[in-house]
């Protein structure tokens, strides 16, 4: 698996090719708001490298995923969710088509704020 793909447009917007709403950024992760929102709050985060979905996961990217799931909660509280118990946010993560992915580049929604929502 190469670490880009060229035709990928989540590995474009890491590029900075396809502009987008920046959340956070590091070496190996970038965040960014979803373009069509469920809820009031929602982004999106995912690995720079192009994995393309949680089905070519392995040992070597236990580090990552766990720094992915445990940077949700703190960006999901600076984008404006409410504390837990009473806020909260939800963790979404489609894999393949069946699993209702869309965008073949892994990637973890972060939604939350008041509902309803518009979706979820
Ligand atoms: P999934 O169905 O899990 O693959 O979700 C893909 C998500 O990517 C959808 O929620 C889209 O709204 C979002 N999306 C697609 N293109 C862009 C983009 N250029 N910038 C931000 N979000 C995007
Ligand atoms: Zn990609």
């Amino acid at each position: 698996m190469s670490a880009h793909d060229p035709h990928c447009i989540f590995c474009k917007i890491v590029a900075g090719q396809i502009p987008s709403r920046k959340v956070y950024e590091d070496d190996d992760i970038f965040a960014f708001h979803d373009i069509h929102p469920w809820a009031p709050v929602h982004f999106l985060v995912i690995p720079k490298q192009h994995i393309p979905s949680m089905a070519q996961l392995g040992p070597e990217h236990e580090r990552l995923m766990g720094r992915i799931m445990t940077l949700a909660p703190r960006l999901a509280l600076e984008q404006g969710c409410n504390p837990y118990p009473e806020g909260g946010f939800r963790i979404v993560c489609n894999n393949g088509t069946e699993g209702g992915q869309e965008v073949h580049h892994l990637h973890v929604h972060v939604m939350g704020g008041p509902r309803p929502w518009l979706r979820g």
